[in-house]
């Protein structure tokens, strides 16, 4: 069977319902042969199908793919269980080539605390949750330092849902067009959680959150509420950053408090 018949039956639902003789040595008489059963076949199938052209049963084809090509506003519409089912066999950027699973996030998702990182490293890809390993290990010392712990009030995500690496399959930070391409995830997350602060771990987060300057550097953010979707936005350095920079831990907890003081003032 081509590849193209094979592409038709399986888009519409249709089993296979002729097979290839193999092995016999090819001669004039065996491809005509061939042709012809082909050509039989796909008749019969668009007739079962209801259709009498091969152009009639494009359509339906072309149809599925743009329903599997769901817009920034389908998106926007989506419940839970309808968002994790897109983002599980997502294809919008290259990212799902090099990924072992999609990391959708993990949290309750009536949290009042949002964190926010960059994208999946090794341990989050093999996993499929985020802030795993030794860096979520200093995330889940850092909520505990803040009287919270993982779960509970809280909801932990990713700027980009597939983990980025470089040539030498090391993690790498996701490029502008990659996190431009997952956002939409992200942002109807966001709006279904409602939290109260969002706190934007690292300079990916910040910069894609706060649509800012990829020059920005993070330290310039720090010290500052910002706004995100008319809610608070609190800028601090990574975990993975840390656990390489432990002398900076004094200002991530300062940005914490900053974060703590910002949710006391919301009231809620
Ligand atoms: Fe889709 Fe996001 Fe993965 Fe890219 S990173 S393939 S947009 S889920």
């Amino acid at each position: 069977m081509n590849d193209r018949r094979h592409a038709f039956l399986q888009e519409m639902g249709l089993g296979p319902v002729w097979s290839r003789r193999a092995t016999l040595p090819p001669s004039a008489a065996a491809v005509v042969d061939e042709v012809t059963q082909e050509s039989e076949a796909l008749t019969a199938d668009f007739a079962a199908a209801g259709l009498s052209s091969i152009s009639e049963a494009a359509a339906p084809v072309a149809l599925r793919f743009e329903e599997a090509t769901e817009t920034g506003d389908d998106i926007a519409r989506m419940d839970w269980e309808q968002l994790k089912a897109a983002v599980a066999p997502c294809t919008k950027c290259g990212l799902c080539r090099t990924r072992t699973q999609t990391v959708f996030g993990v949290g309750d998702q009536r949290a009042k605390w949002l964190f926010v990182g960059e994208g999946p490293g090794r341990n989050e890809d093999a996993q499929g949750l985020p802030f795993v390993g030794p860096a979520g290990k200093l995330l889940d010392n850092m909520l505990i330092a803040m009287g919270m712990k993982r779960g509970e009030n809280t909801y932990i995500a990713n700027i980009v849902k597939c983990r980025p690496t470089d040539a030498n399959k090391r993690d790498r930070a996701p490029e502008p067009d990659e996190a431009n391409a997952c956002m939409p995830y992200l942002q109807r997350q966001i709006e279904l959680i409602d939290p109260t602060v969002i706190v934007a771990l690292g300079k990916t987060a910040a910069l894609s959150l706060l649509q800012l300057d990829p020059a920005t550097p993070v330290g310039k953010l720090r010290g500052t509420v910002h706004r995100y979707a008319d809610r608070p936005l609190v800028v601090t350095y990574h975990p993975a950053y840390l656990l390489r920079t432990p002398g900076d831990k004094r200002k991530v907890w300062a940005d914490l408090c900053l974060a703590m003081q910002t949710y006391d003032g919301a009231g809620k």
